[in-house]
């Protein structure tokens, strides 16, 4: 069977991130039929806008995309390309799973988590404005029963599907009784149909002194929106920085798999950023599209790479001037040679 994925390289170091991404996806055995579609600035340059209506038709046709990170044009009246990308394909919820990997550098050697991010509403609906001119401004923070149910049954759902046995609601009800509280409210009554998932839940401020303390503690964080943007970056330091976090966002039948840090413009055309969250988001995909068998041999040869420390880029190195770091395409070179090792 031969998957057809819109690729959109992205800007910065984007295009040599997703051209090694995809030099390992095609190595894994899976037939991809790559759809390639710019966005960002050179789409802004030759077409007037940085999200052009081809690259969400062509995610719409092909239900998968496959995409590298975007530099958010400064005066152009778009506020994130990304954020518009998750509202107009109503990508609703935002997965990233934080693991520890030997081999990395941290303070932690147990972390497994996954954050489900709600990416549709609470203060990212953009509902702001000022009360008064440079002295007060206003902005409205959204949680509706609808979206809260349909992302508290993604996390359990998810739960289930990859065998974690517990669900921690993240929210500051005790302040914003009304819209926390209503969150932390569904996710209570929709925790009752899923008897087989332990579900607690987490203050925010709380969870952030947890999971310094004792991450291994914790399994799948359900998150508002906000919360949920702070945490994941959290988890990411947990487990050894921006260049190892994969994502993914997700809809009904759309998905659109990313890392989670952005476009590090001033890398750009250096062969030099690390890769592995841009890889990890392609075995998400790989496990979303249910080719499970080569998501794990892709996850098993990134780990392995990493823990040998030899074909890494800088930032998995002891020092960031370490002579013997390799660059972003050499590292993907050494997953290929991986996979076909193991
Ligand atoms: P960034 O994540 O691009 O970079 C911050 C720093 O993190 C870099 O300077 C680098 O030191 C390190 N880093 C990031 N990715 C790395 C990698 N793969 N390997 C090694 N080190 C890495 O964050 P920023 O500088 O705040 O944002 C740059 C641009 O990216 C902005 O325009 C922002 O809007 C955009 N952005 C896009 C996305 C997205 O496309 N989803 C996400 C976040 C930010």
């Amino acid at each position: 069977m031969t998957y057809r994925v819109t690729l959109i390289p992205g800007d910065g170091t984007g295009p040599e991130l997703v051209a090694a991404t995809r030099r390992v996806l095609d190595a894994t055995g899976v037939d991809f039929a790559w759809e390639v579609q710019d966005a960002g600035l050179d789409a802004m340059e030759r077409e007037g806008t940085p999200l052009p209506d081809r690259v969400l038709e062509s995610i719409r046709r092909n239900g998968v995309a496959l995409k590298g990170p975007i530099t958010t044009p400064v005066g152009s009246g778009f506020r994130s390309v990304n954020v518009a990308l998750r509202q107009s394909l109503d990508l609703y919820a935002n997965v990233r799973p934080a693991r520890s990997m030997p081999g990395v550098r941290s303070y932690y050697r147990d972390v497994d988590l996954v954050i489900v991010r709600e990416n549709s509403e609470d203060l990212y609906a953009g509902i702001e404005h000022y009360v008064i001119p440079d002295v007060a401004a206003e902005s409205i923070k959204i949680i509706t029963r609808p979206a809260t149910e349909r992302i508290a049954r993604f996390a359990f759902d998810y739960a289930r599907r990859n065998s974690r046995r517990k669900v921690t609601a993240v929210h500051k009800a005790n302040i914003m009784k009304f819209t926390d509280g209503l969150f932390l409210q569904v996710c209570g009554e929709v925790a009752k149909e899923y008897p087989d998932i332990a579900f607690e839940d987490r203050i925010v401020d709380n969870m952030c002194m947890q999971l310094v303390q004792k991450p291994e503690l914790y399994d799948v964080l359900l998150c508002p929106n906000l919360y949920g943007d702070i945490i994941s970056d959290l988890a990411s330091g947990l487990v050894g920085g921006l260049g190892v976090a994969p994502g993914a966002n997700i809809g009904d039948g759309l998905a659109v798999f990313e890392p989670v840090h952005g476009s590090a413009p001033k890398y750009a055309g250096q062969n030099k950023v690390n890769p592995t969250a841009t890889i990890l988001s392609g075995a998400l995909m790989l496990r979303y599209l249910g080719e499970i068998a080569a998501a794990e041999g892709l996850e098993a040869a990134v780990r392995a790479v990493i823990a040998e420390g030899k074909n890494v880029t800088y930032d998995l190195k002891p020092q960031a001037d370490d002579p013997t770091a390799v660059g972003t395409q050499e590292m993907a070179d050494a997953i290929i040679v991986a996979l076909r090792r193991l």
